[in-house]
């Protein structure tokens, strides 16, 4: 039987140096809009014009049963949130998920906000660690897929890093299990599955063509979730806040790039060591 390699060609990786550009693009309309008062409505149809504007396609509306741009995930929902009329207030945490689709290959990123305005200040401090924490780990999984001999080295280097920055009080960070990265081409979803946590098995062989879309779920407790009546929205079953972080990131002979950065990387492996190299 044909078996589709994971590794992809030096041609293939720079069909999807758009597509991660447009994908960022999107995210940057979302944040623009990152005040109180904005629906998630409003969000998804700024992130969908940024994608339209560029000639590229809403990769998530490609997903069977999705109509919407973008995941909005708010506060206790971790990931997978349905863009609508929801009122964002300040002191809200708000995890925003899109892709592009650009002449058949695809971008996929999310990043996680923080609306800003007046709200509890021990909320917002609560809040703000959570996501930079999460973020922090997706720069640890990304700087160890640099160096990495297998992808079991980068989830265990993200979840080093969350346990190396644990809340402290003798607790530590939720990382979601059943929601995992993945291989990222002609599909948005590709093998290889990529767990944000140890596993005992080392997985697949990381060396250049290989593409993945690294994204941490990280809860400020319990792992545990439930998905909503919406049939979508995954939130957790203690009512912890959820962060979600993600890039597609490639790895080539020249070294790693980060596609849905603007700079690839640079700022966020710069305390790795690490300077990206264009996909060329
Ligand atoms: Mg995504
Ligand atoms: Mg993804």
């Amino acid at each position: 039987m044909f078996r589709k390699s994971i590794y992809k060609t030096p041609a293939q990786l720079r069909s999807m140096v758009e597509p991660g550009l447009i994908t960022a693009a999107s995210l940057d309309a979302a944040a623009a809009l990152m005040r109180p008062g904005v629906t998630t409505a409003e969000i998804d149809a700024a992130a969908n014009a940024a994608i339209v504007a560029r000639g590229a396609e809403s990769n998530f509306q490609m997903v069977r049963g999705y109509r919407h741009t973008t995941c909005i995930s708010v506060n206790d929902q971790v990931v997978h949130g349905i863009p609508g009329d929801r009122v964002l207030a300040a002191g809200d945490i708000v995890s925003v998920d899109s892709g592009a689709q650009f002449q058949g290959w695809n971008g996929d990123s999310a990043r996680t906000f923080i609306i800003p305005g007046e709200a509890d200040a021990d909320v917002v401090d609560a809040r703000t660690r959570l996501s930079d924490v999460t973020e922090g780990s997706l720069w640890a999984g990304i700087a160890a897929m640099a160096s990495a001999r297998h992808l079991g080295d980068i989830g265990a280097a993200i979840q080093g890093y969350l346990e190396d920055n644990a809340p402290g009080e003798g607790r530590d960070w939720g990382i979601l299990r059943e929601y995992v990265g993945h291989g990222i081409g002609r599909k948005m979803h590709e093998a290889p599955s990529l767990f944000n946590y140890r596993t005992p098995d080392r997985g697949a062989e990381v060396k250049p063509g290989l593409v993945l879309a690294i994204e941490p779920m990280v809860t400020a407790g319990s792992e545990d979730t439930f998905v909503e009546d919406d049939d979508w929205t995954v939130s957790t079953v203690d009512g912890s806040d959820g962060s979600h972080w993600e890039h597609s990131v490639a790895l080539h002979a020249g070294g790693i790039w980060v596609l849905t950065a603007e700079d690839g990387g640079a700022a966020g492996l710069a305390p790795y060591g690490i300077t990206p190299t264009p996909v060329a």
